[in-house]
């Protein structure tokens, strides 16, 4: 895809500035299965409106359509008050938070820093951890200081690694910083007493199924030392962004559910001390990482199961007649080529 025609994309997903209406609610909230160590928890998931991450008005990540739940502009101070009062009238004091803004919880555009200590601190001494997203620019001593000193408990920031090649995150993913700045911010977080969680991609358009899994693999022996948690986050299609229009013109398929498996089985002797997990969006869906549907919940509630436990045994006897299709598929890919 041309570079003006993803300027382009961006733009158009970018939405009108909103009513305060809109303002006052948060996006979306639910509870979902999560692991502090190896003990199960319900964790308490919450979606705040907020401007949106910056990078995606200026270029935006091939894969990210988030910033169709922004406002447009920035939630004032009062407006953020009300979506966490509205969020702490559903809390049931679940051990695990995470708060998410479709961008950078740091960055004061989204959130400005007396709201993020705000929330940090309605959380602090109920939630035994919290978590929130950045990009690593955000991720300072001097922003993040007065947060950890605001909460009792395990403050756990993630970062958007996606891959450690920089070829694929600078030219596929379209990332506005090389892999070593996420790298250096996770060690600071780590320094700083935080736990530090990557987000690593799987399939970045113009990848091929196997080109997509040595990426991870590749991205878990590069990251395992700066993270205390690695996501592998396969692709699902989002409104508005150049991975759906390949998709929309049968240039992309996601990723396989054999390919999240694969990662997992293979990356876990490759993690090293870190939390190796996968926790598909869409799964099963046309529009997300599936198999031949018929295997897909066994095999999302299998990679689920290994996420939550570390045990990644069970995943070497799933098997289904489709496994053999993506293995053939797979044989069928254009060979490596040197440059
Ligand atoms: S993936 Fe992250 S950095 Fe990229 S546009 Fe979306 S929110 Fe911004
Ligand atoms: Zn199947």
């Amino acid at each position: 895809m041309p570079e003006s025609l993803a300027r382009a994309v961006a733009r158009e997903r970018r939405p009108e500035p909103a009513p305060p209406a809109d303002a006052r609610r948060f996006v979306n909230q639910w509870v979902e299965r999560e692991a502090i160590g190896s003990e199960e928890v319900p964790a308490f998931v919450l979606i705040l409106r907020t401007r949106g991450c910056y990078w995606a008005d200026q270029k935006g990540c091939s894969m990210c359509g988030y910033a169709k739940d922004t406002l447009g502009r920035s939630a004032t101070p009062a407006e953020l008050a009300e979506q966490l009062d509205r969020a702490l009238a559903r809390y049931q004091d679940e051990p695990y938070v995470k708060v998410y803004t479709s961008g950078s919880f740091l960055d004061d555009r989204e959130v400005d820093p007396a709201s993020r200590l705000a929330l940090v601190r309605a959380f602090s001494g109920r939630a035994r951890r919290l978590l929130f997203e950045t990009l690593p620019e955000f991720a300072t001593a001097e922003v993040l200081t007065p947060l950890r000193e605001g909460f009792l408990g395990e403050l756990e920031v993630a970062l958007g690694l996606e891959s450690a090649d920089p070829d694929v995150l600078g030219r596929l993913v379209h990332k506005n910083a090389p892999p070593r700045e996420y790298l250096e911010a996770g060690d600071r977080l780590r320094a700083l007493g935080l736990r530090a969680k990557a987000y690593l991609l799987l399939k970045p358009p113009y990848l091929t199924e196997g080109e997509a899994i040595r990426d991870v693999l590749h991205s878990i022996g590069e990251a395992r030392d700066h993270f205390d948690a690695l996501s592998v986050n396969p692709v699902h299609i989002q409104s508005g962004t150049v991975v759906e229009w390949m998709y929309r013109r049968g240039r992309y398929r996601p990723p396989w559910l054999w390919s999240v498996v694969e990662t997992l089985r293979a990356g876990a002797p490759l993690r090293g001390a870190s939390r190796l997990v996968s926790f598909p969006t869409a799964g099963g869906l046309p529009r997300g990482p599936h198999n031949c549907r018929r295997c897909d919940p066994r095999v999302l509630e299998a990679v689920e199961e290994a996420s939550l436990r570390q045990e990644f045994g069970p995943l070497e006897t799933l098997d289904c007649g489709c496994r053999s299709e993506w293995q053939r598929l797979r044989a069928l890919e254009p060979l490596g080529v040197e440059a």
